[in-house]
């Protein structure tokens, strides 16, 4: 008897008690979304050298007879994921007038989950170009020459990018010779292999770089610079 009064009261509240539950824990989920996509952004960000971040450079990628201006690199940080699923905060230096453009980017880039192993800045290698590629490390600024010639890199200006550049190697041929840059990146010369964070012509990076105007190392002809991206 008292039951039958008791059911529907207590269905009644507990209904309305989930609904209730319901209605915060999705106002939650939007506070979440909305806080997750700040951080986010928060996590693609550019400045100005500061102090900081020059004593981290100079003498190294910045080097004593460097003709760029300070004053026209930006340090850039983003996030990007590597192939086991991880968030990763990286990190890297490029001329201003391209900073939009990478941030950019990356962000579409880490939307996709797309893979970067790893992205700190040369200068973490001494600005040793070998040892950052060897590392499989991503990375824009540094004053240097085209490798085995005296003319200035598009990295010098930070113009130019190399993405995952151990699995994306720099294939010259002379004569008869095949010299690979990194040189422990001799099992991915051969661009039919499968294997993680190769760039192929036509994938989403490729695709991303080449909207905002970049150009790709893969589609030289005398040379093939897969992990580099370049704009003019
Ligand atoms: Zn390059």
């Amino acid at each position: 008897m008292n039951m039958n009064k008791l059911v529907p009261i207590f269905t009644s509240s507990n209904e309305k008690g989930l609904s209730m539950k319901q209605i915060l824990l999705f106002a939650i989920w939007i506070l979440a979304a909305q806080l997750s996509a700040q951080v986010a952004d928060a996590s693609f960000c550019q400045q100005e050298l500061t102090d900081a971040i020059f004593a981290r450079i100079k003498g190294k990628s910045y080097k004593e007879h460097c003709t760029i201006p300070r004053s026209d690199l930006r340090y850039l940080q983003v996030l990007h994921y590597n192939k086991e699923g991880e968030v990763l905060q990286g990190e890297l230096i490029c001329h201003k007038t391209i900073a939009d453009d990478l941030l950019a980017i990356f962000r579409e880039l880490y939307q996709a989950k797309y893979p970067i192993e790893r992205m700190v800045l040369v200068d973490e290698y001494d600005a040793d170009d070998e040892a950052s590629m060897r590392a499989n490390n991503s990375s824009a600024f540094n004053f240097r020459y085209i490798s085995g010639t005296k003319t200035l890199s598009r990295h010098s200006r930070g113009m130019a990018i190399d993405i995952n550049p151990l699995y994306n190697p720099y294939v010259r041929y002379r004569g008869g010779r095949t010299l690979v840059e990194p040189a422990n990146a001799q099992a991915y010369v051969d661009r039919t292999k499968d294997f993680p964070y190769k760039i192929v012509k036509g994938d989403l990076c490729y695709r991303l770089f080449k909207k905002y105007g970049f150009t790709w190392g893969g589609d030289w002809k005398n040379s093939k610079d897969y992990q580099h991206f370049e704009k003019r």
